[in-house]
């Protein structure tokens, strides 16, 4: 049984109409360097601002009208997009959250920023909250 209590916050992302634009509000708060990553398998732009206690914000920018990003945009606006935990053998975390009855929105993991291997919760089966796991696969 793993201990989901173990895993540590990885991120929480933003759903932006431009990266571009919302940098300078997190600049003003003092973030000085970013990392601005594409991610074609999920059709994003990404943007990672680093907290002190390892904990990033993400923000997510769609990249072209098909993107999930641009779909939830339409229909809620900016804000709060997901949050992610970081977790240490995915495929084990995948088993028994689906014995739990908790509905994925993918089984198989797939390719996120930084490396990583990623699922997502379908906000149905957690309060509406989309919810990310990610296992880092090295640290490159
Ligand atoms: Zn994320």
């Amino acid at each position: 049984m793993i201990d989901f209590s173990k895993f540590e916050l990885d991120h929480v992302a933003i759903a932006v109409e431009s990266i571009e634009t919302s940098l300078p509000f997190y600049q003003a708060l003092g973030f000085s360097s970013h990392h601005i990553e594409d991610v074609p398998s999920e059709k994003v732009r990404t943007c990672f601002l680093s907290l002190a206690n390892n904990v990033s914000v993400e923000l997510l920018e769609a990249v072209g009208d098909e993107s999930p990003i641009t779909k939830f945009l339409q229909k809620r606006g900016p804000g709060i997009h997901h949050m992610c935990y970081r977790v240490k053998n995915i495929e084990a975390v995948v088993a028994q959250v689906k014995k739990a009855g908790i509905q994925l929105i993918n089984e198989t993991p797939r390719q996120g920023a930084h490396n990583c291997k990623v699922v997502f919760v379908h906000p149905k089966s957690s309060g509406g909250v989309l919810i990310e796991f990610s296992e880092k696969m090295s640290d490159s």
